[in-house]
């Protein structure tokens, strides 16, 4: 009999449920609007009628192997606390494993939703044919996680990987997680937007400037990617700043962990090309262990390719692109309960009647 899980992509915006497969092919996925505002217990709900609706689906030719579910927070992993959670408001110091095993009758797996991504990647994506790697999540905030011999690193409570609030200039813009310079300060889809009207607001943007006036949800990190494409020198500078950013953080981790692959995912990535060139100087004039592992034809080509051939894998520092796109952290989190042991042995959800 084969086996499925179901996997649970909680995010700000889109709450995103799918039943996949041990081999990893999607079998169902159900997507819907989170609306935050109706409040934690209603958002478990519907999640967990979706789930319940998918269980009942497919448990029936196939054995269920349990339930993960990614949010976007910081989580103590012990309790299934959710800490902090900047895009859930409502949800703070809320115990949301406990809630929803309440609702569902079993046991699920909890995990941050970048830790999520880390782990689809590496099952299905990018980094499928590596055991180390580290993923730097770029969305409306910035996420990492951190897969250590082809497990997520929880660190002591559960709360490692927090990459977003490394340090990239001491005296740089204050931060909601209280430090100032962070990563997530100059490399997150809100901070492309804010270097923007920084800069539109100083005199120094002509051509962004004729979006000025544009709605919060048109002038917004694409809209700023396609003016840097087209050559606005302006637009292009931000995305220098991003790539700065990037080298930065990824040159510490590189020094730091010397592992073998760093993958760049999230909502951002795909502005690679006008990122990643500053990236990589920055990466190659920072880290002494990145400029002795880097591939020959680095600095942007070897990335530039989503498919790193195998054979360049051979002790060589990879930085390249996500392949798995926004549904990273679904597979990740369904892989969940197909990887832990307790979540596997004990998961049985009953199916729905409905
Ligand atoms: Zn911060």
């Amino acid at each position: 009999m084969s086996s499925f899980a179901i996997g649970v992509d909680l995010g700000g915006t889109n709450l995103r449920i799918a039943a996949i497969d041990e081999s990893g092919s999607l079998l169902e996925k159900i997507t819907m609007r989170t609306l935050v505002k109706e409040g934690p217990e209603s958002v478990i709900d519907r999640m967990c009628a979706g789930i319940n609706q998918l269980v009942g689906k497919y448990a029936g030719n196939s054995r269920l192997l349990g339930a993960g579910v990614g949010i976007p927070g910081i989580i103590e992993m012990r309790t299934g606390t959710l800490r902090e959670a900047p895009n859930l408001p409502g949800w703070h110091d809320y115990a949301v494993r406990d809630v929803i095993e309440k609702r569902l009758g079993t046991p699920v797996i909890l995990e941050n939703d970048a830790n999520a991504a880390a782990l689809g990647e590496t099952w299905l994506g990018a980094a499928k044919d590596v055991n180390n790697m580290l993923m730097v999540t770029l969305g409306t905030g910035v996420g990492g996680g951190i897969v250590l011999n082809g497990e997520i690193w929880h660190g002591m409570t559960g709360m490692a990987g927090e990459l977003g609030h490394v340090t990239v200039d001491p005296n740089g813009p204050s931060c909601r997680c209280g430090s100032v310079g962070c990563v997530e300060q100059y490399a997150s889809a809100s901070a492309i937007v804010r270097m923007a009207r920084e800069k539109i607001a100083g005199g120094h943007a002509p051509g962004m400037a004729r979006f000025a006036s544009s709605s919060d949800a048109e002038f917004n990190a694409k809209l700023i990617h396609n003016l840097a494409v087209q050559g606005d020198r302006a637009a292009r500078e931000i995305f220098q700043t991003v790539g700065w950013a990037l080298g930065i953080l990824l040159a510490d981790m590189v020094n730091a962990l010397n592992l073998e692959m760093y993958v760049i995912g999230g909502g951002v990535a795909p502005s690679w090309e006008v990122f990643s060139p500053t990236m990589f100087q920055e990466l190659r004039k920072r880290s002494l262990v990145y400029a002795a592992t880097a591939p020959e034809d680095s600095d942007g080509k070897t990335g530039a390719s989503a498919q790193v051939q195998p054979d360049v894998l051979i002790q060589h520092t990879i930085v390249t692109r996500a392949v798995l796109g926004s549904d990273a952290g679904l597979y990740g989190a369904a892989r969940l309960p197909m990887t832990t042991h307790e979540g596997a042995e004990h998961a049985h959800i009953p199916a729905s009647s409905e």
